[in-house]
């Protein structure tokens, strides 16, 4: 189910963020305070190595960690333990992908593979084991200083080869108010740390740095989508195939059109072809400052 499909309240999620219990600037409870003020939902801590938990108040806070793992070729990979119920030392070392993700679900929690273009991981040689619910297609602290913050091939790669993959977005803040509220995760589910985790797993959310995706129907061969202001709606649906509308007056459209516009042109409304032969197909939306929304899978 998508989560326009769903029903229930969107929660703003911070779902990967440092703390002095690692490498973070501020302690615990500052942090809450800091996603508080920027109007979050919810704050996941991840520090390294170290399940942080702190007082829920406005906001609802989900103890987690940042692990490291063993990916292909030596590669240092860094996993999010959402929600788990112990501290992974015990864990003690580095296990692979599927080891460190199944210490992580054992332990209640949902594991997301962070920053894969950071980490070197290559687009089409890494597999997702079941344990994994997806990845961060956007993590704003590996953008922020070294441009690498941006894993859409990573995902394209694993959705075309038939893993089932998630993605969120995300600031990992270390330096709270240099490098925070730059990108989120819009989670549909009712308040609770039980809700989130699930929707986390299922699937049941958007990745944003801004746009807000209002809508997103499949039907008749086609997917509509209502979004805020945006200069361009795209239709992903696998190698050379998708499809695109662009606002302008010269405003390219493939395989798709506009439905709605605002008095300056941006498109707030398109209905995008779906390919008969498509393996998968998510939705991008970028808006006039170049922010950007990702729908999971919808078809
Ligand atoms: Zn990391
Ligand atoms: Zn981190």
């Amino acid at each position: 189910m998508t989560p326009w499909q769903a029903s229930g309240p969107w929660l703003r999620c911070a779902l990967h963020a440092h703390t002095t219990n690692s490498d973070g600037e501020l302690a615990p409870r500052m942090l809450v305070k800091h996603y508080e003020r920027a109007g979050y939902d919810v704050l996941a801590i991840t520090d390294h190595w170290h399940r942080t938990e702190a007082p829920s108040g406005r906001v609802l806070v989900i103890p987690g960690a940042e692990l490291n793992c063993l990916l292909p070729a030596g590669r240092d990979g860094h996993v999010l333990a959402l929600g788990v119920d112990a501290d992974p030392g015990e864990l003690g070392e580095r296990l692979d992908l599927a080891g460190t993700a199944g210490w992580i679900v054992a332990h209640g929690g949902v594991a997301y593979l962070a920053h894969p273009y950071w980490t070197g991981a290559t687009p089409g040689t890494l597999e997702l084991p079941a344990e994994v619910s997806g990845i961060e297609v956007y993590n704003a602290g590996c953008e922020l200083e070294i441009g690498r913050g941006l894993s859409a091939v990573h995902w394209d790669e694993l959705l075309a080869a038939g893993h089932a993959c998630h993605a969120i977005a995300a600031d990992d803040t270390h330096h709270p108010g240099f490098d925070s509220d730059l990108a989120w995760t819009w989670v549909r589910a009712e308040r609770s740390a039980e809700a989130v985790l699930e929707a986390l797993r299922s699937g049941c959310f958007y990745a944003s740095t801004g746009p807000l995706l209002t809508d997103v129907r499949v039907g008749d061969g086609a997917v509509e989508v209502e979004c805020s202001p945006c200069r361009s709606v795209t239709l992903l649906t696998g190698v050379s195939s998708g499809a695109a509308v662009h606002a302008g007056r010269l405003g390219y459209s493939y395989a798709a059109e506009i439905v709605d516009r605002t008095h300056d042109g941006l498109i707030t409304a398109a209905r995008l072809v779906l390919p008969e032969t498509a393996p998968y197909a998510r939705v991008e939306v970028v808006d006039a400052a170049g922010k950007t929304a990702w729908s999971n899978r919808v078809a």
